[in-house]
């Protein structure tokens, strides 16, 4: 048999191999995906403390509004002399003060909630932080591996047509038809006694024969066997 047709299944072979393992590489797309929500969760914990702050904001400036008026009614409090006056004047001051505690219990709850999210904040940008150098080493490691890979094809490939050279018309055939029978592998060689294609155990008389026979054939599978 012709040898050159092992060493065209070897390449053949690697060119799978190669094929196989660029189809299960990982891309990163997982990961990016990952990101992504770990992306909009940050936002809207950001979007929560941006509401916290603008309540807090606003109670603050309503509570500076307050005082204000508590002190401006207090004043007139010494002015006026009508008692009926006075005690319109002092039940606005109360209700000024009743509101002016509102505030302060608004504020507080805002502060108080505004550590935590912004607690929370800073914990999720660590975690989109992480997520996106996963990512990115992820996707770093794809485009080296895929490149590799791309080259090694590419150079089995070049060494097909010197190989193919030197077969036969006759060697082609077979070697197609096998390849297309037997699932990309058309060629098997003896391995510790046994076929390196199903495993079957090669017989010293099979073995015998395969050395001068033109296509010999694993009894197991029937493949084209290589025997040294
Ligand atoms: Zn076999």
């Amino acid at each position: 048999m012709n040898r050159a047709l092992l060493d065209l299944q070897l390449l053949d072979s690697a060119i799978q191999n190669a094929t196989r393992e660029k189809s299960r590489l990982d891309d990163g797309t997982p990961a990016r995906a990952t990101l992504g929500e770990l992306e909009t969760q940050l936002a809207q914990t950001r979007e929560e403390a941006a509401t916290v702050a603008a309540t807090r904001a606003k109670a603050e400036g309503d509570l500076e509004a307050a005082e204000t008026k508590i002190e401006r009614q207090k004043k007139r409090v010494m002015t006026v002399s009508s008692a009926h006056e006075i005690s319109a004047l002092e039940r606005d001051i109360e209700g000024l003060s009743r509101m002016r505690g509102e505030l302060d219990e608004t504020i507080l709850i805002a502060m108080d909630e505004g550590e935590t999210l912004a607690a929370k904040v800073a914990k999720e940008e660590k975690q989109v932080e992480v997520a996106r150098a996963k990512a990115e080493q992820i996707e770093a490691e794809f485009k080296a591996q895929t490149e590799l890979l791309d080259k090694r094809v590419a150079g089995k490939k070049a060494e097909r047509p010197p190989v193919i050279a030197k077969l036969s018309n006759e060697d082609k055939t077979r070697y197609s038809e096998g390849y297309k029978r037997h699932g990309g592998v058309a060629v098997a060689h003896v391995e510790g006694g046994s076929c390196s294609a199903c495993g079957a155990e090669i017989l010293p008389f099979t073995l015998r024969e395969a050395k001068t026979a033109e296509f010999p054939t694993c009894e197991g599978c029937g493949r084209l066997l290589w025997v040294e």
